[in-house]
């Protein structure tokens, strides 16, 4: 049976990749760069379209926990990913070049791979395998096509934040730190009273570009845009993106009034994402409010903030727990449009539904890991328990089944010893 998996990013990268070296021939296809997304840059399959930070590899943390799982159930992307790993403190940051260059090295040089790069607008449902993974920035025709078959639309808006050259910030002006730390790798731009109010004022009075379908109702509050926080109260910042807490200026000895955090975007750390910052600001305004950061006066902005549309189904109606479509067998769907928000949620997704699509060409049942897992967890809440319309969501630990104790990072750390359990006996099961 042929099988086609569309979109080249990371769920479809890593679902391509490990189709193939399960042995089925695949054919991939990607529109770029015939057409490309406001967001990509590049040819490159895997492309990371904002942060180059996979997150924290603590299992304090569920990202931690969500990236051990996909490296147990043999991820080639987090693979590909450890070997391009920029300094981050606790986090998995990756020089984003480098990283998309070996992904798409090792699709374009696999005898089982045929790569089509075109733009596809409609699906051939019944003679084929389709693992459907274009992404929140699926193309129009692609979404009409969902639409119809499924009978409903669903778009809303995220944002990002802007990158600046390191060279350009002013170091007399800022430290070196990690929160609690005394050294580090966040870059840390301290702001006085006087410097954030300017700031501020600044700020909610900047201009915002027109976006088409924009309203505030769309907006997804864990990425929204800085100016929109500002918006909510004089101090929403310096208790969001800009909290200073733990971050001690060595200038004075103290912790600043705010704080504005660059984190590397390359190896080298020659690249710096402001974190937090997304925004749709115009882009002179981004110019100008970041130069009201004494550190970032003459900084010198290579990537701009931009808004843009974020596209997924509802998945708890129209999918099954296997992503699977309830209404068309051999459908499959993989990262951000069934509703996993995150690169590495992307990533894990597409490899468990190569395991399944494996499976379900060999005509085996197909499985996932149970809830008590990460991926699990994730899995069930978009497909089963989660709240129709759908928001989607990134792995976190309430996803999890309840464990009653009441401290809670005590409870976390059960939740990832049981997590890891049952991993243990589905990996064992796989193998059966
Ligand atoms: C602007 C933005 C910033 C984000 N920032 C972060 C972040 O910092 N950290 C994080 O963890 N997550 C972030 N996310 C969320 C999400 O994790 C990423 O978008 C991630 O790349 C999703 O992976 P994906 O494989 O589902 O889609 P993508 O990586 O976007 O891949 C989809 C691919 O499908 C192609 N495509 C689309 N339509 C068609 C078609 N009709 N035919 C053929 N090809 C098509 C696209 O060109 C693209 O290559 C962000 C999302 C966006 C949009």
């Amino acid at each position: 049976m042929r099988i086609n998996v569309i979109g080249g990013g990371l769920a479809g990268s890593e679902a391509a990749l490990s189709l193939a070296d399960f042995g089925n021939k695949v054919v991939l296809y990607e529109m770029r760069p015939t057409k490309s997304t406001e967001v990509h840059h590049t040819d490159n399959f895997a492309e990371l379209v904002c942060s180059n930070s996979f997150k924290s590899e603590s299992l304090e943390n569920a990202s931690g926990l969500l990236k051990e799982e996909g490296c147990k159930l043999g991820s080639r992307l987090l693979q590909i990913a450890h070997h391009h790993r920029v300094p981050a403190g606790k986090a998995l940051a990756v020089n984003r070049e480098t990283f998309a260059e070996e992904v798409s090295s090792r699709i374009e040089n696999h005898p089982l791979i045929e790569i089509k790069r075109q733009e596809i607008c409609s699906l051939c449902l019944d003679e084929s395998v389709n693992i459907v993974c274009t992404g929140p920035l699926t193309s129009g025709c692609l979404e009409d096509f969902l639409a119809e078959l499924f009978g409903e639309s669903l778009f809303f808006f995220d944002a990002v934040a802007p990158i600046v050259a390191a060279d350009s910030v002013d170091f007399s002006r800022a430290f070196v730190a990690d929160r609690y730390a005394l050294d580090g790798d966040y870059v840390n731009c301290p702001l006085s009273r006087e410097d954030y109010e300017v700031f501020w004022k600044e700020l909610v009075m900047a201009e915002v570009a027109e976006v088409e379908n924009f309203t505030d109702r769309f907006l997804f509050e864990r990425c929204q845009p800085f100016e929109e926080i500002a918006r909510s109260g004089i101090d929403a910042l310096r208790y969001g993106p800009m909290k200073p807490v733990g971050l001690i200026d060595p200038v004075t000895g103290k912790e600043p009034y705010a704080v504005v955090q660059l984190r590397k975007e390359n190896i080298s750390g020659s690249l710096l994402g402001i974190v937090g910052f997304q925004t749709r600001l115009k882009w002179n305004e981004q110019k100008r409010i970041l130069s009201l950061i004494p550190a970032l006066r003459a900084v010198d902005i290579v990537r701009y903030g931009v808004m843009h549309r974020n596209t997924f189904l509802d998945s708890p109606r129209l999918l099954n727990p296997d992503l699977q479509s309830k209404i068309k067998r051999g459908l499959f769907f993989a990262g951000q449009i069934s509703g996993l928000e995150g690169y590495v949620e992307a990533i894990v997704s597409g490899r468990i539904v190569a395991m399944n699509v494996n499976r379900f060409v060999h005509g085996c049942q197909t499985f996932i890991p149970p809830s008590e897992t990460m991926i699990g967890g994730l899995i069930h809440h978009v497909t089963v328990s989660g709240r129709s319309p759908l928001k989607p969501v990134y792995a976190n630990f309430g996803l999890l089944p309840e464990i009653k104790i009441r401290n809670r990072r005590e409870k976390n750390r059960v939740k990832v010893i049981r997590a890891q359990e049952e991993m243990q006996r589905f990996l064992e099961g796989v193998e059966r």
